[in-house]
């Protein structure tokens, strides 16, 4: 009984510390003592990369490709590298160490052929942007209000343009979680996307 309460109150000292970790000295319920230099962890991993045209293929035919690449399209693509990943949350994107394109396995199996083709189309731009020196993610701007994103999104909508996707189809595309309705409006509305009107 003594050591319960012993431990509860320990429990509660550090649901109340600010601090996210666990001292270094909290017991288990063994009472061994959790030692953190008995921890290994390996940071030296290899990430597998995949060839981009051994799993999307077409692309370099795609008009938008060559313009975003312009005669080296083909060249681009078939150098290009896609790591997988599993998370839920995240659909793709393009790593700021080398430029490769990175792709959420559960995006790919459970979104639709047109919102994955236009993910593709606007990641491109981001690996050109990338090859051009520009910083992808310039924090000084929120996400609808970057440049790069606003590059990325002209071409993905003029791409879902040419593939005859409307107005609308294109706004419910653009709602992701991380953009408020308010900041997806804006976004839209620099895209020259006319926002359907509340009928409310
Ligand atoms: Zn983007």
């Amino acid at each position: 009984m003594k050591f319960t309460a012993h431990y509860f109150l320990l429990l509660l000292t550090v649901a109340k510390s600010k601090k996210n970790v666990l001292p270094d000295n909290f017991p288990n319920s063994t009472g061994e003592r959790i030692m953190l230099d008995k921890i290994k962890i390996n940071r030296n991993i290899n990430i597998n990369l995949h060839k981009f045209m051994d799993y999307f293929q077409g692309f370099e035919h795609s008009p938008v490709t060559q313009k975003v690449f312009g005669e080296n399209a083909k060249e681009t693509l078939e150098n290009l590298k896609v790591e997988f990943f599993s998370f839920r949350r995240g659909y793709m994107g393009v790593s700021e160490d080398d430029g490769h394109l990175i792709v959420s396995s559960y995006h790919l199996k459970n979104s639709d052929d047109k919102t994955l083709y236009l993910d593709v189309i606007h990641e491109l731009v981001h690996v050109k942007q990338f090859m051009d020196g520009k910083q992808l993610f310039d924090e000084r701007f929120e996400y609808h209000d970057r440049p790069t994103e606003i590059e990325a999104y002209q071409y993905t909508v003029e791409e879902a343009r040419r593939i005859g996707m409307t107005d609308e189809e294109i706004m419910d595309y653009l709602r992701v979680w991380w953009m408020t309705d308010e900041d997806t409006k804006k976004l839209a509305e620099r895209l020259g996307i006319k926002v359907g009107q509340d009928t409310s």
